[in-house]
């Protein structure tokens, strides 16, 4: 359904069908990831955003099968350019990876080995994947890297205690194109980055995907930054997704209660007011309640709303959303409205943030 609009004239580069990831807890399974579907589009940059503990890394680590125990993919399909890595033996992904698929990690620019020059960092990257090959050749592919991501030619020889933050995420971001993957995945690409610095490394992600016609998801909850570089946003609410639309209408016209309130927290310098502030808190996240997944929070939950699941349905160009709504306006209106964080107290609870940090190694300050 999701592939049916405009957008689907486009080669899919990935294609996420019905994928859901568990963590199992001694107070049981979380079900962090559950059963989402989208496809990315060649050259496309998909921006997949929401709160601590919805589940994005969660999805991306998911996509490159690199979910840790005691995280499970207890089904779907992840399909890159027709191949699914559901099934794929340890051998086969290795092959995948770099080459389909590649990953700039959160805090990518630590993950540099500090006793390797960079270009044997690189050059490993390349070599590991496609042999061993003419030290001449390697050394022009290593320096028209570091150029593509607007590296001077010296970094070939340096260390990376020799670089800022913002050029050692540039290298980063040089070893993920080192094998022109069709899709590379960042996962908050600028944070503990300040904000000039950011714009830098922004702005090189977006170089690499115009000139490469990489396709990209950049995750993240920095809002403004998504508006400058997506094409594509994806919302996601505690493991579900809650609205898919392209960028510019998600934030002119964005349909979910939960998106509007993303929307709305962002801060402005031209305007002082308060910010927004998405009251309440989600759901025990072993035992998704009945209906709808923001019901807790969102300001003009209904009774239909507990009791009715709403879709994911399309509401206008590539524009998506799970909301009654939209989804049955007259259930909707006719339904009695229920006040916000009115959750039922659970005694021994286990409820987003606090519990995907507890279970999920790659849920850190933005997971
Ligand atoms: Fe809010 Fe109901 Fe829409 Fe859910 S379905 S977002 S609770 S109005």
């Amino acid at each position: 359904m999701l592939s049916s609009l405009p957008n689907g004239s486009r080669p899919v580069v990935l294609d996420v069908q019905d994928l859901r990831v568990h963590y199992a807890t001694p107070r049981g399974d979380v079900i962090a990831v559950n059963g989402i579907s989208f496809q990315v589009y060649q050259g496309e940059t998909v921006g997949l955003v929401g709160e601590s503990g919805c589940g994005k890394t969660t999805t991306a680590m998911a996509i490159l099968r690199l979910v840790q125990p005691p995280g499970r993919i207890i089904g779907g399909r992840v399909l890159i350019e027709g191949t699914d890595l559901v099934p794929l033996t340890e051998k086969q992904l290795r092959e995948m990876r770099w080459n389909k698929l590649a990953l700039i990690p959160q805090g990518a620019m630590n993950s540099l080995n500090p006793v390797m020059r960079i270009k044997d960092q690189i050059g490993d990257a390349i070599t590991t994947h496609e042999g061993k090959q003419p030290r001449d050749v390697l050394k022009g592919r290593i320096l028209e890297l570091l150029n593509q991501v607007g590296l001077p030619a010296r970094v070939y020889n340096m260390y990376p205690h020799e670089l800022s933050g913002g050029m050692k995420q540039r290298v980063c971001v040089a070893m993920a194109i080192a094998l022109n993957p069709p899709l590379i995945i960042a996962d908050e690409p600028t944070s503990a980055l300040d904000v000039v610095v950011q714009r830098v490394v922004a702005q090189t992600l977006l170089d690499v995907k115009q000139r490469l016609g990489v396709s990209m998801i950049l995750i993240g909850h920095d809002m403004g930054l998504q508006a400058q570089l997506v094409d594509r946003i994806i919302v996601m609410y505690a493991g579900n997704i809650v609205e898919i639309a392209p960028v510019r209408e998600a934030f002119k016209n964005p349909l979910h209660p939960y998106t509007q309130l993303l929307i709305a927290s962002i801060p402005s310098i031209k305007e002082r007011k308060p910010l927004k502030v998405t009251e309440g808190l989600t759901h025990d996240l072993r035992n998704p309640p009945p209906g709808c997944v923001f019901q807790f929070r969102c300001p003009y939950a209904r009774e239909i709303c507990r009791s009715l699941r709403p879709q994911l349905k399309a509401y206008g160009v590539e524009h998506f959303t799970a909301c009654h709504i939209y989804e049955n306006p007259m259930l909707y209106e006719n339904s009695a409205p229920i006040a916000t964080a009115t959750r039922p107290a659970t005694p021994g609870a286990l409820y987003a943030s606090d519990l995907m940090k507890e279970v999920d190694p790659h849920a850190g300050a933005a997971a």
